[in-house]
């Protein structure tokens, strides 16, 4: 069996599309959507990642403001910088870049990020509404992987999904995420004991630990479909957490790169036109 291959590129496309529609709906009305960044590391991949998305968000109409605080910007020079953008009505989306400087981890300083501006969900209030079922945003990667299922017709309600990893960033509101959607769901992580007898009872298995190899034919039910969110630098690219030979006896499998990540960049613009949009009809209200 030769897995079929989860794109993330076609997907992609037609959110940006979607996202530069409601960029022009809003320009029409008098209003620019503005995505703010704030950076304080000199990470390259991180600074890799800013550059494509600003480039991203320019082609679709969104205005981005880079705020660059520097590697040894103090947490409260991060933090108040967080309060004055959101407060800013000028402002619709902010982004705390990561990794943070040390002295906070990036969950506390993301919580002066207004839940209404929080268009990666990095506010631990934004998880917890998550959780709760009420409405938020998700971190755009976990969003990503239910969007990319979706596309590719893979069913979710009442079937057996793993998530190996429970970062805050990814696994734990993946689990959310899927749960919402009635699938059974066990999370795995580095103490789980016996990690191939856990991932091979998944009909959906999603794999973010940052680990490449780490899921081989072992790990995977046969026809099972396997979602890789790793990128991990290799030899000037970038390759998964999952094995090659994976596509051996997967039924269903993404690409890196070109799945997840590629419609995450996406989900972050739509999730930026979307706050956009709530805010200006919260501020029709007033
Ligand atoms: P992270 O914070 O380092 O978390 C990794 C998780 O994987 C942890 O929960 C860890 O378990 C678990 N893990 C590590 N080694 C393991 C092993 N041998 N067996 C089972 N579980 C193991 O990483 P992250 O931020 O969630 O990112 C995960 C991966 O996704 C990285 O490759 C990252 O680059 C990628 N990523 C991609 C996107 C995208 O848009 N495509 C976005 C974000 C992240 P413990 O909790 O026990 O330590």
């Amino acid at each position: 069996m030769t897995a079929r291959r989860l794109d993330g590129k076609d997907l992609a496309a037609s959110l940006r599309a979607q996202a530069a529609e409601a960029v022009t709906a809003a320009a029409a009305g008098g209003n620019a959507v503005r995505l703010a960044i704030v950076i304080a590391t000199q990470d390259e991949s991180a600074a890799w990642y800013v550059r494509s998305l600003t480039g991203a968000a320019a082609r679709v109409g969104i205005e981005c403001d880079i705020s660059d605080l520097g590697a040894d910007a103090a947490p409260g020079r991060i933090a108040t910088e967080l309060a004055r953008l959101s407060a800013d009505p000028k402002v619709n989306g902010i982004i705390l870049q990561t990794p943070v400087p040390a002295g906070a981890t990036a969950a506390e300083l993301a919580e002066v990020i207004d839940p209404a501006k929080d268009v990666d969900g990095a506010n631990p209030v934004s998880l917890g509404r998550l959780t709760a079922g009420l409405p938020a945003f998700a971190p755009a990667t976990a969003a990503a992987v239910v969007r990319l299922l979706d596309f590719h017709g893979i069913g979710l309600s009442g079937r057996r999904a793993v998530v190996v990893g429970r970062s805050a960033v990814v696994g734990k509101p993946l689990a959310q995420l899927l749960l919402a959607r009635d699938a059974t769901v066990t999370i795995a992580h580095s103490r789980t004991p016996d990690l191939a007898g856990v991932t091979s009872e998944a009909d959906v298995l999603v794999v973010a630990a940052g680990r490449p190899g780490l899921i081989t034919a072992a790990h995977v039910r046969p026809g099972a479909a396997v979602v890789d969110v790793g990128t991990n630098a290799s030899d000037g690219g970038l390759v998964g957490d999952v094995a090659a030979e994976v596509a051996g006896n997967a039924g269903a499998l993404s690409p890196v790169p070109g799945g997840v990540g590629t419609v995450t960049t996406a989900e972050l613009l739509l999730a930026t036109v979307t706050a956009a949009a709530d805010q200006k009809n919260v501020g029709a209200l007033r």
